[in-house]
């Protein structure tokens, strides 16, 4: 099975992106980790995108097509959880036909419905493990007082350099213009269904996992 989280930055794609990886074997493609990890290591790539990220615009379609081309030649047994992507409609159209290439298809887009207010308070407050990419809030699931991971009890907790308010607004205004059209694309196409996004992470988990069946 392969599948689309789409929503605005700070839905909580990433985190359900997670657990569907856990409890169905999915592998998650998120193109935000894929240029942040290009980033870090240095490679020529990571150097143009680097300015682009940091201003909460979008990276080219041609680099993100490519990095998504080059994880759909892996093994795909247990399907995909698109996350982050795509995020443009000429991004949608060359995944449909990357899929087709490799005999496959999309078998649901999950919308994930959230308020602004919720999203600025959500993101600013966003720290990650990174070792393993457990998601933490400052809110309501903040770093453990030991200052290890509960989930692989490493000590390298990290703050994103675009999870800023002008970033954030950037990022918002970025996602209206580009990425929401594909709410009507793949509604036209019978595949999108919404969760509401802004309940408890279990809530969200359950609602998504009705849908899957
Ligand atoms: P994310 O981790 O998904 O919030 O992505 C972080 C940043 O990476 C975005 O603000 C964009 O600059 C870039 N990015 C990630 N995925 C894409 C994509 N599919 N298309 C264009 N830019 C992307």
């Amino acid at each position: 099975m392969n599948i689309i989280l789409l929503g605005p930055p700070g839905a909580g794609k990433g985190t359900q992106a997670r657990i569907l990886e856990e409890s169905r074997g999915m592998v998650q493609l998120s193109t935000g980790d894929m240029l942040r990890a290009a980033r870090t290591s240095g490679t020529e790539m990571g150097k143009i995108v680097a300015d682009v990220m940091d201003r909460g615009d979008l990276v080219t379609d041609e680099i993100v097509i490519g990095l998504i081309e080059e994880k759909l030649n892996g093994d795909h047994a247990g399907g995909f959880i698109f996350d982050g992507f795509p995020r443009t409609l000429a991004q949608a159209d060359a995944l449909g036909d990357l899929l087709a290439k490799h005999g496959t298809k999309l078998d649901a887009v999950i919308a994930m419905e959230v308020n602004d207010d919720a999203l600025v308070s959500r993101i600013t407050a966003r720290s990650t493990c990174g070792a393993c990419g457990e998601v933490y809030n400052d809110l309501t699931k903040p770093q453990p007082a030991d200052g290890k991971c509960s989930n692989c009890g490493a000590s390298d907790f990290r703050r994103r350099a675009d999870d800023n308010e002008e970033s954030l607004r950037q990022r918002l205004m970025e996602y209206y213009k580009k990425t929401s059209p594909l709410i009507g694309y793949y509604h036209a196409k019978g595949d999108l269904q919404w969760v509401p996004g802004l309940g408890e992470i279990d809530e969200v988990s359950a609602a998504i996992a009705e849908i899957l069946g």
